[in-house]
């Protein structure tokens, strides 16, 4: 929220203006009558070269000295056509996309960090418009329209933004925005390879949800949005343009240049990266649908903090289930990890690390049943059976996180290359599939290591693929 000191007098025109235009954008401010204040005359005085001028705001630190309603409205972020309060976090992926589309769009918006505390009052409002959930992005148009979690699509049409068709061909387009698509990105681009990054939601990728990365060569530790920041901000340095809210749905070539159509889009290149990665397998019990978002989750980074002092449930025994466990015990009260093997396939060092932590406590080889709500529809619960002796028992707690391994983003593809049996796109040599023009990096890629620095390397590979080809 936004922190506004408005120095001024009940009789002064200015001053009446500025306070309705704070009052009419629901905006809370304090005011401070400089004839009751000496104090806040003098202030006035120091700030404005011993004038005294009125109205003097102070917003979140600066000060700005009568100013007219176009420069409040850019200050504070307040859109003249459209008021748009969007309610958000910083660590929230479909937040950044909704952000990055009208930051692009040059379209002001009043954000909403729920997470800083002072802004705690956000999330019973987040939550009554989303039948108790904490859903966000939660955008509010107008204090009319509620939009969560909407495609750029949906924004586009709400906020009737123009289209603005991109014709050119590029020499690679780059569908998916993680470590491997930037990285294919940054190598064509200083190959002077004018390259398109495509990402269905925001840049980053998995990665990016990812609350530390221990072991990525340079850093011995960072957390995964700082990483794929810079490895952005790198791609963005060298050129490579990038789209995000585009969600790649098919690939056809004519002419020897592919089009790439997204939902709305038609993009055109001489050579096409496929970097999409994976997503969160689910475990497809009942219970798992209704809840996710509400009790379900996938990401300990991004929702985690729901959880703090909470009781919840960890199920999954691989490294991603251990090390997010790890994470989460350090700030909910307690976390049970629930495995459907006897013992654990994460690495010795998650697992030794585990043995040690207090509020952890583990469920082994117990097949997960069903996923339980209280008559309200709030999480309750997981009932889970003993796979020996088919006893069964429920494990209460306030949430639960699924890492149980992912699957590769690769639907839209299958007609176009070669995938394995799992969905996994069949590479050879420079990172070439089976179509020629077509490459293939990253966790969506046969064989795939499964980390930041592996798909890095790939991504490397992939641009190596393009370079060759365009020199042919
Ligand atoms: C919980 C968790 C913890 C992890 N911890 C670590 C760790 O500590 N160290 C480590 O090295 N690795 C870790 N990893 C693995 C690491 O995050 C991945 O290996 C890495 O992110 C893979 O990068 P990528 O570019 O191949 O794919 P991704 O990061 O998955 O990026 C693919 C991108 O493509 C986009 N996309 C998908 N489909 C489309 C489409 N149709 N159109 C447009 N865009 C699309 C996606 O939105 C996504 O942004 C972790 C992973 C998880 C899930």
């Amino acid at each position: 929220m936004n922190n506004i000191t408005l120095y001024g007098a009940d009789w002064c025109p200015d001053c009446r203006r500025a306070k309705s235009f704070l009052q009419d954008n629901h905006i809370a401010y304090k005011f401070i009558d400089v004839d009751l204040d000496e104090q806040a005359t003098k202030k006035v005085e120091q700030i404005n070269n011993g004038k005294r001028i009125i109205p003097t705001l102070i917003i979140n630190g600066k000060t700005y000295t009568n100013p007219d309603n176009h420069e409040l409205s850019a200050v504070l972020g307040i859109n003249e056509d459209y008021r748009i309060v969007m309610y958000g976090a910083d660590w929230c992926p479909d937040c950044r996309k909704s952000k990055a589309f009208l930051e692009d769009n040059k379209i002001n918006f009043q954000y909403i960090e729920i997470d800083k505390e002072e802004n705690a009052w956000a999330i019973p409002i987040i939550k009554n418009l989303n039948n108790g959930k904490r859903k966000i992005p939660t955008i509010i148009i107008n204090d009319d329209l509620v939009l969560v979690e909407p495609e750029n699509e949906e924004l586009r049409q709400a906020l009737k933004i123009d289209e603005v068709k991109e014709d050119r061909i590029f020499d690679s387009i780059i569908i998916g925005g993680g470590a491997a698509g930037l990285t294919a990105s940054i190598y064509a681009q200083r190959d002077r390879f004018d390259t398109l990054i495509l990402e269905k939601k925001t840049i980053g990728g998995n990665a990016f949800l990812t609350e530390k990365i221990e072991n990525y060569p340079g850093f011995t530790s960072i957390s995964g949005p700082a990483l794929m920041d810079k490895m952005e901000e790198q791609a963005k340095v060298y050129g490579a343009t990038i789209k995000t809210g585009e969600d790649v749905k098919a690939i056809t070539k004519k002419n020897g240049i592919f089009q790439i159509k997204t939902k709305t889009n038609t993009y055109f290149g001489k050579t096409v990266v496929l970097s999409t990665g994976s997503t969160y397998r689910q475990l497809g019990i009942p219970g798992e649908q209704e809840l996710i978002g509400g009790g379900v989750h996938f990401c300990a980074t991004c929702d985690g903090a729901f959880y703090r002092d909470k009781d919840i449930i960890v199920v999954g025994g691989g490294n991603s289930a251990l090390e997010e466990g790890i994470f989460l015990a350090g700030f909910c009260k307690s976390v049970k990890i629930v495995n459907i093997l006897p013992a654990f396939s994460a690495s010795e060092t998650y697992i030794e690390k585990l043995e040690s932590i207090k509020n952890i406590s583990t469920y082994m080889n117990k097949t997960s049943l069903e996923f339980l709500a209280d008559d309200n529809g709030q999480f309750k619960g997981l009932k889970i059976k003993d796979n020996d002796t088919q006893e069964e028992e429920v494990l209460t707690a306030d949430g639960a996180f699924i890492f149980i391994g992912l699957i590769p983003n690769t639907d839209n593809f299958k007609e176009l290359i070669t995938l394995n049996e799992r969905g996994f796109i069949q590479t050879t040599g420079l990172a070439e599939t089976s179509m020629s023009g077509v490459f293939a990096a990253g966790d969506c890629r046969e064989g795939a290591i499964a980390q930041v620095a592996a798909a890095t390397g790939e991504g490397v590979l992939a641009s190596y693929g393009i370079r060759n080809y365009l020199k042919n």
